[in-house]
């Protein structure tokens, strides 16, 4: 048994284009539980910090407009295994990797604006997590 938290973020075009519910849908249906959930405005301090690893590529400042051009929303998932099962949910980073049946598959059509956000390990669903909820 490996329960775990991690953290997922509903990102802008997520919220803008109505998709809330069905991603929501698409987590609660593989059995994992939302145990806490808000309503985000992010800055770019945040986002520099949340995406250090990308903070020196030329696309960051389009991430920085994206992710700061509506609400996110940010949410604890848990269960077991959760970390690993959330990105395969969600599909790969890359739009044209992406599988259909996933999350980013069915709904992402660019690399940049992916819909959705989750951690890549147990040791930074933890950082995020504090991060963001608190
Ligand atoms: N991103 C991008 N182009 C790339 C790689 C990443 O626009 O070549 C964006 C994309 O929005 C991605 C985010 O930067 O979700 C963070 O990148 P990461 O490699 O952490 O991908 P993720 O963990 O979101 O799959
Ligand atoms: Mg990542």
């Amino acid at each position: 048994m490996a329960m775990e938290k991690t953290y997922i973020m509903l990102k802008p075009d997520c919220m803008k284009r109505g998709l809330m519910g069905e991603v929501i849908s698409r987590i609660e249906h593989k059995g994992y539980r939302i145990v806490d959930a808000k309503m985000m405005n992010l800055d770019e301090a945040i986002l520099r910090e949340h995406y250090a690893h990308i903070a020196d590529k030329p696309f960051f400042p389009e991430i920085v407009a994206y992710m700061t051009s509506g609400p996110v929303f940010g949410m604890i998932v848990e269960g077991e295994n959760a970390v690993l099962g959330m990105r395969i949910l969600m599909g790969a980073t890359k739009f044209e990797e992406a599988k259909a049946g996933t999350i980013r598959g069915d709904y992402a059509f660019s690399t940049g604006e992916n819909v959705i956000h989750g951690s890549d390990s147990v040791e930074n669903a933890e950082i995020e997590i504090k991060r963001f909820f608190r």
